[in-house]
């Protein structure tokens, strides 16, 4: 096992995966920028780095001044967390001629799935139900004569896009050919990368995707499904586990889905397949996260597994001790994003701060009270998270929780995720992915 981790991120997942070291012994270097000197996880670290300004860029996404921190404080290994260096494969290749290990896939893996592009066709390879869709585009009039053969309403997507960017809904043909060079000038600002592709707009469908893990040593187990199905812009806004539309027989095919998919990419580390699923029951393939996902501690309630341990675990070499029957999935977990809503003062800092306890609660975040939020970052500030036998009992568990939380001196959603779990649609379990797109979000 290791003995000492640097964790390249910040944050809550920074402080997550921290946690997760100190259980297991694990010491930890953190690394931060000029911003971040009064963060949370540079005062749990037992080390910290500070590797350059505020923006990401110069500091969280640099790859050189990462790497030497690393060295500098005798890290033997770097977990990405998710977002900046996650999903780099270049980064993953530098960790290993450095002698780092980094933890998550290798770096042929995270290029295989990464390009989104060429997921597509090794999954079709494989035998993976992928969306209706084209290979890359070479301009406007290739796009025009697949969305021809495709029908609208299409998706134009980005190769290298994530985190719900570098997606346009297209309607017809004018919109197509006035769409094409913003989207790819655009796709080439934010990713670094132009290229462009188009799917089928599926409609209406939820969006379920399947948690798992695999040790290199031929075990690949799934565990469970999230539903992340509410969205604002394609980014996630609520997730559960389980999802009331899977029962135990798409489940199971979704399962030897997921394991032709991991094995064709000899998957190893912990990652996430994306599917759309359909009224009829039908699932799509949309994409691969081979990451540690936001949203994993809901999979963490229903399964009992601590994933960031096993994740680190299995980077150091060690094999997975259970098989795919062993996985028992109970109850029922929910996850709500807690965003801080662009205030008018700026960022705004935390006068006053409460998180709600209690049996199954658990609040995963960096703030504390005093704490200035940073302009300079993502504006998830928390996330909560319950668990529960049923869940109706999850719901209940879940609005007492918001409803206790107090974060006062800076903007948030929690009124707007309290209302959600009023929405009959909600509880019904019927939601499809264009829900508050319908609500006029
Ligand atoms: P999850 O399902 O884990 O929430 P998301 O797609 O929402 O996955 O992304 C998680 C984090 O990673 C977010 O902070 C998001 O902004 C970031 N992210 C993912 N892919 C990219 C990308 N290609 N470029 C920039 N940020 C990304
Ligand atoms: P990202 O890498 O940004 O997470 P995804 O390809 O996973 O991008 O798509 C993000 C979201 O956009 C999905 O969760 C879904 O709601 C929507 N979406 C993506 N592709 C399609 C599609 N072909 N039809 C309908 N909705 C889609
Ligand atoms: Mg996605």
């Amino acid at each position: 096992m290791f003995s000492r981790i640097l964790i390249a991120n910040r944050g809550e997942i920074a402080v997550r995966i921290i946690r997760a070291c100190k259980e297991m012994g694990i010491q930890t270097v953190a690394v931060f920028s000029q911003a971040d000197s009064e963060a949370l996880h540079v005062s749990l670290a037992d080390e910290s780095l500070c590797i350059g300004p505020a923006q990401a860029a110069k500091s969280y996404l640099n790859k050189e001044a990462v790497l030497s921190a690393a060295l500098l404080s005798h890290a033997q290994a770097i977990h990405p967390g998710y977002g900046f260096l996650s999903e780099d494969p270049a980064f993953s290749a530098l960790c290993e001629e450095k002698g780092l290990r980094f933890i998550g896939p290798s770096a042929a893996s995270i290029r295989a799935m990464g390009d989104k592009d060429e997921a597509r066709r090794t999954m079709q390879a494989a035998g993976v139900p992928v969306i209706p869709g084209s290979s890359l585009l070479s301009d406007a009039d290739e796009a025009l004569a697949w969305a021809k053969k495709i029908g609208y309403p299409i998706l134009l997507k980005a190769r290298s896009g994530g985190g719900g960017r570098g997606i346009r809904k297209i309607e017809s043909d004018e919109e197509l050919l006035r769409a094409f060079p913003l989207a790819s000038a655009e796709a080439q600002s934010a990713f670094g990368d132009g290229a462009l592709y188009l799917e089928k707009y599926l409609f209406p469908v939820k969006h379920i995707e399947m948690q798992l893990i695999a040790d290199g040593q031929g075990n690949v187990v799934c565990l469970g499904e999230r539903e992340c199905s509410m969205q604002i812009k394609n980014q996630k806004v609520l997730e559960e586990s389980p999802s009331l539309k899977v029962g135990v027989g798409i489940r199971k095919k979704m399962e030897e889905v997921c394991q032709r998919a991991a094995n064709a990419v000899k998957y190893e580390g912990l990652g996430t397949i994306e599917f759309l699923l359909d009224q009829n029951g039908g699932f799509y393939f949309m994409e691969m996260n081979t990451r540690l996902q936001v949203e994993h501690p809901v999979t963490e309630f229903v399964t009992g597994l601590d994933l960031v341990k096993w994740q680190i675990r299995v980077a150091a070499g060690q094999p997975l001790d259970f098989t795919q029957s062993d996985v028992r999935l109970s109850g029922h977990a929910i996850e709500c994003r807690v965003n801080a809503l662009p205030g008018e003062k700026g960022a705004g800092r935390v006068e006053l701060l409460h998180i709600p306890g209690g049996p199954a609660v658990r609040f995963d975040t960096a703030l504390y009270q005093g704490y200035a939020l940073s302009p300079f970052y993502d504006s998830m500030i928390g996330k909560l998270v319950v668990h529960a036998q049923t869940r109706e009992e999850a719901l209940r568990k879940m609005h007492a929780a918001l409803c206790e939380l107090v974060i006062e001196g800076l903007e948030h959603n929690a009124e707007f995720q309290i209302a959600l779990l009023n929405e009959p649609e909600f509880l019904s379990g019927e939601y499809t992915t264009d829900f508050l797109q319908r609500r006029g979000k």
